[in-house]
């Protein structure tokens, strides 16, 4: 069939369900669904709709956020009981959302409202301090954590966020959740993590580095452009399940904003997305 109408009439029959049975919805109890909304029929919030089924129904998510998991582990021991090692004083740099912990349900809320990513409900979503732990991701942590590895938060979550977001991973039971070790986006909002990276550099070496977006490895990634980013696929290669440890996230990234050249509104974004898809017959 065709992907686009495959994707109108799998979001035609998710909205055609009880939702909240089905999918986790974050804990806001106003929330209305608009069935029969004209909103719900955007291609761009059915398609968040049906990947947020994927993270949160499917064994298949569990396993892929395992494995990568399970292959951090094998580098963590590897590099840590390799006597050549010994006196090194390492560091694991992580990315939070989509990488440690699932936010779909903030997906799913606002797509449910009729509404693409808003910066004010991300703020309360954070606060709210829901967000579910990744198969494997806390386990991997404590164990670096009791290995003598510090681990650095680099996350382009907001100096507001950090409240919440300790409290979150504190009860989700990861490690180092501190001032020291969150190193969240300042107020220029620089989504690039480089500056933040060198400053891990300054006193550790770098074991891994683990993320959902590719410019959570390098800034070579951080460009609106998809030929460069998957060329940079191609440069990196060797490092993918190596150094750089990626988790699957269909939900959002730098992809989409390569895709659309920028951050066009909903509608916008709609179009070009019923073009791309009519395209790839
Ligand atoms: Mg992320």
């Amino acid at each position: 069939m065709n992907p686009f109408k495959t994707l109108l009439l799998l979001s035609s029959l998710l909205l055609g369900l009880t939702i909240p049975s089905c999918i986790v919805v974050q804990s806001n109890k106003t929330q209305t669904i608009q069935q029969g909304s004209h909103k719900l029929m955007s291609p761009t919030l059915g398609g968040k709709l049906f990947t947020s089924a994927w993270m949160q129904r499917s064994a298949e998510y569990k396993a892929l956020c395992q494995q990568a998991y399970n292959i951090a582990t094998e580098r963590l021991l590897a590099a840590t009981s390799n006597p050549r090692n010994k006196g090194k004083r390492w560091a694991i740099v992580t990315d939070i959302d989509e990488t440690i912990v699932d936010n779909s349900a903030n997906s799913v809320h606002q797509a449910l409202k009729g509404e693409d990513y808003s910066q004010s409900s991300w703020d309360h979503w954070c606060d709210l301090g829901e967000a579910k732990a990744l198969s494997g991701a806390v386990a991997f942590f404590r164990l670096a954590d009791s290995l003598g590895v510090s681990i650095y938060y680099i996350s382009n979550r907001d100096e507001v966020n950090k409240p919440g977001t300790k409290r979150n991973l504190i009860a989700l039971g990861f490690p180092q959740v501190d001032e020291e070790h969150f190193m969240f986006r300042d107020a220029s909002r620089q989504s690039d993590k480089t500056k933040r990276r060198n400053e891990v550099l300054r006193t550790h070496e770098i074991l891994m580095l683990l993320g959902d977006n590719l410019g959570d490895f390098d800034h070579f990634f951080d460009v609106r452009d998809e030929a460069k980013r998957d060329e940079g696929v191609k440069l990196f290669a060797e490092e993918f399940g190596r150094r750089f440890i990626i988790l699957p996230n269909p939900n959002y990234g730098t992809w989409e904003p390569a895709m659309n050249g920028g951050y066009p509104s909903l509608n916008d974004k709609d179009q070009k997305l019923r073009t791309i898809l009519r395209s790839h017959k």
